[in-house]
């Protein structure tokens, strides 16, 4: 029943002499997928505008209803969709779960959108009613990473759909199935009239097929800022609607006077959940010189008790990174990292995805360990004396996602928060965090100044149309 519940989701890409979905735990093949062409963009985007006009004329009860069953669909199944995370994206059974929860929220919000009022009467001539209301873009195209692949698909996915406009998605092509064509089968199964919205699977071509294709108005890409910048150029460059949500190099600052056991568990959870892989990982653990010592020595405690295995036959902490090519990058940039001058305290073992959570310390500005994003379970510390301090090595990044600051004093957290330049901010907690209905979206080379989320729903789907009426025509002086 489950083994044909998948084939009918693979649907036509299904093509086991084709691009193989690997299980990154173990290498299995899961599934093999004919990934989609140019050709395939073409026909995908060409059904989404021709479906777009009916479905946005469809009586508002009716587009809230598929979001309500959906949502309703994805609790009753939750085994399946968390199933496919954990086997296709190394994601431990606890990540799978939050992963899910996420998703049933944001298709929650979705149902409440298409009731919501989308205008306002303006003020204008007696004689005259003005108003401005929203209106779809038409078609938008939404390109999507592998490591939240449901939730960073869906967010976008399901308030474009509510507003009216068609959606054709491009999911990473290492989690096609879970990032995709389950959730085409989902929206299918909750009643989303055919065309609405179009999953093809594929990699840099597909996307670039989608960025360039005259049907789309806008781009919706969650990614790495190197890809941001080329869809950037390709989608801009036709004056497309754009929205960037990319990479980040996020600081966890912990002050003099935080709990250093509270504090050792929030590095941990920032810098090693889901392996690392997390756009607001704690990246950067910037910590006061006084306490640095007995802290690193907490978070190496953490690192050390951390289970890692395969999730799909056990419970565990830490699972795969999402295949071995991200494991050779993070051994890479450990080697490099202590080349430099860093010190490794612990972790950094392992074999082909599986890499063992790493403390580094001694890590200072100008060191790769400082800059890049590590998308891999390594907690990197770098000591600071002052609060003035603390606030320019936070801020001394391209980046600008996340941060974070741990203290006893409120006061003095939020007067070092106002001064960092990032979209995200969290006082006595650690920089990972997305509660669905919250702004989100990062400054700098985070993105593109845009956020997805909540309020900015709207803003980012949809674009106001300035309405006059007149009750009958009048003459102009000529
Ligand atoms: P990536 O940029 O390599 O890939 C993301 C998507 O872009 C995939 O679907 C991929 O197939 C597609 N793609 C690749 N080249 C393309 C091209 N030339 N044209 C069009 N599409 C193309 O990202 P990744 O390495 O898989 O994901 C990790 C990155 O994503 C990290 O930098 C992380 O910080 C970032 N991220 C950001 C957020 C956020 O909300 N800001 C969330 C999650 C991940």
């Amino acid at each position: 029943m489950r083994r044909q519940l998948e084939l009918d989701m693979a649907g036509p890409w299904l093509d086991q002499s084709a691009s193989k979905i690997i299980d990154p735990a173990n290498g299995d093949v899961l599934l093999g997928l004919r990934m989609g062409t140019p050709a395939d963009v073409d026909v995908a985007c060409d059904a989404a505008a021709e479906a777009q006009r009916a479905w946005f004329d469809l009586p508002w009860e009716q587009r809230a209803g598929v979001f309500r069953r959906a949502a309703d669909l994805l609790e009753q199944n939750a085994d399946l969709y968390a199933g496919w995370l954990i086997r296709e994206t190394g994601s431990v059974g606890a990540k799978a779960g939050f992963e899910i929860s996420v998703v049933v929220k944001a298709l929650r919000e979705a149902t409440a959108m298409p009731s919501q009022p989308s205008g306002l009467v303006l003020p204008s001539d007696p004689a005259k009613l003005s108003f401005c209301r929203r209106m779809p873009l038409g078609v938008v195209g939404v390109i999507s990473p592998f490591n939240f692949p449901i939730y960073l698909a869906m967010r976008a996915v399901a308030p474009a759909l509510a507003i009216g406009n068609a959606v054709v998605l491009k999911p990473d092509p290492r989690t096609t199935v879970s990032g995709g064509l389950l959730m085409a089968q989902l929206l299918k199964a909750a009643g989303l009239p055919d065309g609405v919205f179009h999953v093809v699977p594929g990699g840099a071509e597909a996307g670039e097929a989608l960025c360039v294709h005259p049907r789309i108005a806008m781009i919706q890409f969650t990614g790495s800022t190197a890809v941001g910048r080329k869809i950037g150029a390709l989608a801009g460059g036709r004056l497309k609607k754009l929205s960037l949500e990319l990479g980040g190099k996020n600081s966890l600052i912990v002050l003099d006077d935080a709990d250093l056991d509270v504090a050792a568990s929030n590095a941990a959870w920032g810098a090693y959940l889901h392996q690392g892989q997390i756009c607001m990982a704690s990246g950067r653990i910037l910590v006061q010189d006084s306490i640095h010592d007995a802290l690193a020595e907490r978070i190496v405690a953490k690192a050390k008790n951390l289970p890692m295995g395969n999730p799909t036959i056990g419970e565990y902490a830490i699972g795969p990174l999402i295949d071995e090519a991200q494991g050779t990058k993070a051994r890479d940039l450990l080697n490099v990292a202590m080349a430099e001058g860093a010190t490794l305290l612990t972790g950094g073992g392992g074999e082909g995805a599986f890499f063992e959570p790493a403390v580094l310390t001694n890590v200072t500005p100008g060191m790769r360990a400082f800059d890049e994003e590590f998308f891999a379970p390594i907690a990197a510390l770098t000591r600071f004396s002052t609060d003035d301090e603390a606030i320019e090595l936070a801020n001394s990044t391209e980046y600008g996602l996340s941060a974070a600051i741990l203290s006893k004093s409120v006061s003095r957290a939020l007067a070092i928060g106002r001064r960092l330049q990032t979209g995200l901010l969290h006082i006595n907690d650690q920089t990972v965090g997305d509660e669905v209905v919250n702004p989100f979206g990062g400054r700098g080379k985070s993105g593109n100044g845009t956020s997805i989320g909540g309020p900015a729903n709207w803003d980012e789907f949809s674009q106001w149309q300035w309405v006059t009426v007149k009750h009958e025509a009048q003459q102009y002086p000529f």
